[in-house]
């Protein structure tokens, strides 16, 4: 189903109005010619990045969340166009004013008015920055799309390099922060930690989650639902429909201006996060055989210990009363059936959700038809 618009557009490239579905179901139509030449649509192998001399046509947008960030953006803004102007390619920068509580908005819309291809986008409240990234998603209509932080750390001359791996055929290029200018004990240990516990999870090595710094074909970000801080993990996420991936070193400056808006309490949340999506990765499209496989050996367990006890009890007169197995092998017993019932709920729950939502189970790179 997502590739459908991408093989319509192959067929018929020049048609009008040309749509595109986003992850959320929405249809974006884009509404000129002029646009839809900006934004030719993905090829039917994947998005179409390195197309020889028609790269120039390869158009790129931006994302960045920005929350209290008000020295910061004009610095921004200079050292970005700088490096997208001499890129010589369409671009679009999306803006995410996540609720900001300083002069950020206003600077935002003074460098709109600076240079249009800079887009605002303003929450009514601070909604964090996975949400902000979310909604730069939803409105980029990029054929690659970066993601960058506000506070200058990221730098922004490492997006032509970045680039020039994505033409590679990688679907995600991520920033390494190999110098990260992060406080020690409080970012950067933990920091290592999560990393290697996530590589080794998921199977997708990577040494830095955390680098906002990463570049996405289109129809990866399609595929991937955010929530909760998950917007560090989107190549793990993305790893259940086969994505290649490459890491490079980028530059990490100290941050000049303002301050960090995240600190140790952090890991907490990284921990729970990285939970869920091992859960929802690998479990959550058969829960009977997770849950189901721990109620059965559970069952059994109690039963064989509830059944000895009775055969002790009956035949051999053995007390019950000062034996803690007793009370175990009823807890085990218990356990089991309540693993069992939660498998089938599970099962119910995955089916409602998937055919409710009409989320795919799977995803499709190439159909060749005729
Ligand atoms: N940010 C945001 N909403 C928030 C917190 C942060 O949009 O609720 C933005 C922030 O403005 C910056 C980026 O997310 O552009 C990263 O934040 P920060 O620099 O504090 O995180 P760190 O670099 O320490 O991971
Ligand atoms: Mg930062």
């Amino acid at each position: 189903m997502r590739s459908e618009p991408t093989i319509k557009n192959r067929l018929n490239n020049s048609s009008l109005p040309l749509s595109k579905e986003t992850s959320n179901g929405k249809d974006i139509k884009y509404s000129n010619a002029e646009d839809s030449v900006k934004n030719p649509l993905p090829d039917a192998g994947g998005i179409a990045v390195n197309c020889g001399n028609t790269d120039s046509q390869t158009y790129i947008s931006i994302v960045i969340p920005v929350y209290n960030e008000e020295e910061s953006l004009l610095h921004l803004y200079e050292s970005l166009s700088a490096v997208l102007e001499k890129l010589g390619k369409t671009y679009e920068v999306i803006l995410i004013d996540d609720g900001s509580k300083d002069n950020s908005y206003a600077v935002l819309v003074e460098i709109h008015n600076k240079n249009k291809n800079f887009k605002i986008i303003r929450f009514r409240r601070n909604f964090g920055q996975t949400q902000a990234m979310r909604a730069g998603f939803d409105n980029a209509k990029g054929q690659v799309v970066i993601t960058l932080d506000a506070d200058l750390q990221n730098d922004p001359a490492d997006i032509p390099a970045i680039l020039e791996k994505m033409n590679e055929g990688y679907d995600i290029v991520s920033g390494w922060r190999k110098n990260r200018r992060d406080r020690l004990f409080s970012r950067r240990m933990p920091s290592v930690i999560a990393n290697r516990l996530i590589s080794r999870l998921f199977n997708v090595h990577i040494h830095d989650y955390g680098c906002t710094l990463k570049a996405y074909k289109r129809d990866i970000l399609d595929n991937v639902e955010l929530y909760g801080e998950m917007h560090r993990y989107i190549p793990a996420v993305a790893s259940w429909m086969g994505v290649k991936i490459a890491e490079m070193p980028v530059n990490h400056h100290a941050r000049k201006y303002g301050k960090a808006k995240y600190g140790i309490s952090r890991t907490v949340r990284v921990i729970l996060d990285i939970i869920t999506i091992k859960f929802l990765l690998t479990y959550s499209k058969k829960p009977m055989q997770i849950f189901g496989l721990i109620g059965v050996i559970a069952t059994l367990v109690g039963l064989g210990l509830t059944l000895w006890l009775i055969i002790e009890r009956i035949f051999f007169e053995a007390s019950l009363a000062n034996r803690p197995l007793f009370i175990l092998s009823i807890f085990i017993l218990l356990g089991g059936i309540q693993f069992i019932t939660m498998g089938l709920l599970g099962e119910i729950m995955m089916r409602t959700y998937h055919e409710g939502t009409g989320k795919p189970t799977y995803v499709i790179k190439d159909f060749i038809k005729d």
